[in-house]
């Protein structure tokens, strides 16, 4: 059984509320960090403890702090991003839900080491229930001297505020959510200048992920070096797993990285296995702008090697064989289930989502949702197939911010894994058309 450092306390009757959390432990790492330690110390832990982002892209974390400029005069700021809407993606969700004091103490702990006396949440929009559950829990952190001014007597003053979103994908992009926090429309700007030397209001800004800053807690209470003991190589500590699809039990997952993909998959402790006994056919193990991988490469790599659900290891393989961690949106499709028209589907979303402040990603979406709605619905040719790769080709590495890549790279795997399926409704137009009889809005 994996171990437990975020969710544990989750299913604590009324955790949500300071009193319980507080007499289950909380807030104890707020008392160590700001009492006896300084903010190197802190980022120092974080530091030893290996913990990487848990939005996606899995930068290493204390790294990242030890980045943030410091200019004389200039203030500083934290940003957490709940702004979570990867497809496929709903752990931060469950985390803010169930046991929102864990992300406000671990967003204190993290703003005295940043130097951020006012520390922003940006949360998706249409999590407007949550926004509520979180001002609840920042009033009581403040009326229990946890916020505010001379928090704990330390001379730190600390403000949370929570932001929503207006429903944009692109905002959860660090550099489109600060234009947004900001008031402007969520573009996302040209790296570098990362945030952490230009950000909010052009000051040093730290942007973190929701269970990034919920992991500072149980860091800080263990220490970095215990913390570090836990999972394996490069992927230490836990990892939260939104699970989805055709899956017995759909939810969310507190894993330790050491296990294998398929006891995620078949044991009972988590997904319980594909329903009426289907075939696994493929999976997105990381959200959804990760590459799809079919079950012979899903279970193991190329090379036979048993596949872990770990950084290492879904991306063994590189891109020809393997994929990546991504944001731990673990997507599985079973053998009844049509890739070509589940690729039709991400292609609309990004194309729906982009931005459009460049041209291959403005442009090639739209695009590659055209000729997939071709395939999809019989009028395809086989030369479409190769067009497709070309244009996803064309739009990778080619664009301001990520969405262009996570749009391109789904695109990719289909058809580098699954290209006769793609073959086949070209080749098979009457009964593609009939299969989609009816579906026609799409
Ligand atoms: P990135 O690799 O560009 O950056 C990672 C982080 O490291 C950023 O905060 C960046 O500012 C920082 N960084 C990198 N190099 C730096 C340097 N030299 N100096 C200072 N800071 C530096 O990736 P990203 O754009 O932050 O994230 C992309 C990922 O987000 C994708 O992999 C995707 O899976 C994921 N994603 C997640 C969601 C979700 O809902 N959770 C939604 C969309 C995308
Ligand atoms: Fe906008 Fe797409 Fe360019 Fe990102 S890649 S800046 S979403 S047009």
């Amino acid at each position: 059984m994996s171990k437990k450092l975020l969710l544990e306390k989750a299913h604590v009757e009324g955790i949500r509320y300071y009193d319980v959390y507080r007499r289950e432990g909380g807030y104890r790492s707020v008392e160590k960090a700001l009492k006896t330690m300084g903010p190197e110390a802190i980022v120092e832990e974080v530091k030893k403890s290996g913990l990487r982002g848990r939005g996606g892209a899995g930068f290493p974390a204390g790294m990242k702090w030890s980045f943030i400029a410091k200019p004389e005069g200039v203030p500083r700021h934290l940003v957490c991003n709940a702004d979570e809407s990867e497809p496929g993606t709903f752990k931060d969700r469950y985390l803010m839900e169930f046991i929102p004091h864990l992300l406000i103490e671990g967003l204190i702990v993290s703003s005295f080491a940043l130097g951020s006396n006012d520390t922003y949440i940006y949360i998706r929009g249409e999590y407007a229930w949550i926004v509520d559950i979180l001002e609840q829990a920042i009033e009581e952190a403040k009326q229990n001297g946890f916020l505010g001014k001379n928090i704990l007597g330390t001379g730190f003053d600390c403000n949370i505020h929570v932001q929503r979103g207006a429903g944009a994908y692109i905002c959860g992009e660090e550099t489109a959510l600060i234009e947004s926090l900001e008031g402007k429309r969520g573009n996302p700007r040209i790296k570098p200048p990362f945030p952490a030397v230009q950000g909010l209001w052009m000051r040093p800004t730290v942007v973190n992920n929701v269970e990034t800053l919920a992991a500072v807690v149980p860091i800080i209470n263990m220490g970095g070096e215990e913390y570090a003991k836990i999972g394996v190589g490069r992927s230490t500590g836990t990892k939260l797993i939104s699970a989805c699809g055709n899956i017995n039990k759909p939810g969310v997952y507190e894993i330790d990285m050491t296990i294998s993909v398929e006891e995620f998959i078949y044991s009972d402790e988590y997904c319980g296995g594909i329903p009426n006994g289907k075939k696994l056919k493929a999976c997105i193990p990381g959200g959804s702008s990760v590459p799809i991988l079919p079950a012979n490469l899903l279970l193991k790599t190329a090379k036979g090697k048993t596949r872990y659900m770990n950084y290492e290891s879904l991306g063994d393989g590189g891109f020809a064989t393997g994929t990546m961690m991504g944001s731990g949106g673990f997507i599985v499709l079973d053998e009844d289930q049509c890739v070509v028209r589940h690729t039709l589907s991400l292609a609309r979303f990004y194309r729906h989502e982009s931005c459009g402040q460049c041209s291959p990603c403005r442009e090639g979406t739209g695009w590659m949702e055209k000729i997939l709605k071709n395939i999809e619905y019989g009028h395809g040719k086989l030369s479409d197939i190769d067009l497709l790769w070309d244009i996803q080709r064309k739009i990778e590495g080619n664009t301001i911010c990520p969405l262009g890549d996570a749009a391109a790279w789904p695109v990719a795997a289909a058809i580098r894994h699954f290209r006769d399926e793609f073959e086949w409704h070209v080749l098979h137009p009457e009964e593609a058309q009939k299969r989609n009889y009816g579906l026609a809005h799409y």
